[in-house]
């Protein structure tokens, strides 16, 4: 059987954040060796677009580390898309993991590309060379009618070209299995990565579970319960869901483990620590 791929995921600091942030985020994460550390994109007021570039440039050559650049097609035009398509190919990228972005108010909601797989046809296109990374939903994404509709649009866009999936979030083990069955069943084979969130602060989790439909389970519900005022208790609970999480996935043979890190260097090493063996069992 093969080893599970580990990953991480880093965000560019806001605008307004000193620097060397991202630099302690990845100081602290030095020496883990992950198979690849993907850097979000932001449309935001408060994102700077070409800071995903830089950063994935710093990962590679500073770092040593391959970097996956995600890229979102809403409010983009085809001349802002080849723009950062030539400055990942600079920066030596492994792969842009392509997305449609999330609607924002006020905003032209489509754009040029409407779904995520008309952006991954587009980089298919115009960079044959560069691998596609996307997204899917164990839980079903937000906007779809149900999981199979979801599956189908999911199974379009690995048949455009994408070859490899990163999961979103989920905190039950059972929810995403049975996912991956479906998306077997339908015939998409590309490697999926599971994507773990640490339940490590009760407020930023409610606002991404808000954002992001995912359930949260009553184990989940009583450790905020317990622990949600008191951060290093919950740092502490949250390390060691994450953890067993993990071991249980890797104990069930899936394909491997994409860590949101939420920049937190120290948490994401203390659970690599705890897991780390099990990758090479
Ligand atoms: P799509 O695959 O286009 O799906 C969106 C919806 O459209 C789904 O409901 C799908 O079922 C439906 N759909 C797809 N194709 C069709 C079709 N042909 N016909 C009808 N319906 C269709 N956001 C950011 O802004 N920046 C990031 O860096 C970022 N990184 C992310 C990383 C991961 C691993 C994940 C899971 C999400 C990330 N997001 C990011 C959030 C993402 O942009 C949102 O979840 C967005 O709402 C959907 O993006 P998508 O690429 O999955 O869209």
């Amino acid at each position: 059987m093969h080893s599970p791929m580990f990953s991480l995921e880093v965000f560019p600091p806001r605008r307004t954040a000193p620097v060397g942030t991202i630099y302690d985020t990845l100081d602290g994460l030095h020496g883990m060796h992950p198979d690849f550390i993907s850097v979000t994109y932001g449309t935001g007021k408060q994102s700077d677009r070409t800071a995903t570039a830089r950063i994935a440039h710093t990962i590679r050559t500073e770092y040593g580390i391959p970097a996956v650049a995600h890229l979102t097609a809403r409010n983009s035009d085809k001349a802002t898309i080849d723009h950062e398509l030539d400055l990942f190919e600079e920066a030596g990228v492994r792969a842009t993991l392509a997305l449609r972005g999330d609607a924002q108010l006020g905003t032209d909601p489509c754009g040029e590309f409407a779904y995520a797989s008309d952006l991954v046809r587009y980089i298919r296109e115009r960079k044959p060379n560069m691998a596609v990374y996307a997204a899917c939903y164990p839980e079903c994404h937000p906007e779809a009618p149900n999981l199979d509709a979801d599956i189908a649009n999911l199974k379009i866009k690995v048949d455009a070209g994408a070859n490899h999936l990163i999961s979103q979030l989920f905190f039950d083990n059972e929810d995403y299995l049975k996912f991956l069955d479906k998306v077997r069943d339908a015939g998409i084979t590309v490697p999926i990565e599971a994507g773990i969130m640490p339940v490590t602060n009760a407020s930023r989790v409610k606002h991404m579970v808000s954002m992001c439909g995912s359930r949260i389970p009553s184990t989940v519900e009583h450790m905020i319960e317990r622990w949600g005022d008191d951060p290093s208790a919950m740092q502490e609970a949250g390390i060691i869901y994450a953890s067993a999480q993990i071991s249980d996935l890797v104990a069930r043979g899936v394909d491997g483990i994409h860590l949101y890190t939420m920049n937190k260097a120290v948490t994401t090493r203390r659970i690599w620590d705890n897991v780390q063996a099990l990758f090479n069992a």
